[in-house]
């Protein structure tokens, strides 16, 4: 799998039990929600983990 910002490599984790597509090139998410569960928690991590990353950029 690719990023599809940045077309690099895909790596997946789970989280919580979901799956989480993250690209540590350019700090892509994407998280898989097929149950619709919490999805105010995944925004909220993903939003947590981008800013990490531009943090780290700046
Ligand atoms: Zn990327």
């Amino acid at each position: 799998m690719e990023c599809p910002r940045c077309g690099g490599e895909i790596e997946t984790y789970s989280l919580a039990g979901h799956d989480a597509d993250i690209c540590e090139s350019c700090g892509y998410v994407g998280v898989a929600v097929e149950h619709q569960s919490e999805p105010e928690e995944f925004e909220s991590w993903t939003d947590a983990l981008e800013r990490f990353y531009e943090e780290q950029s700046a």
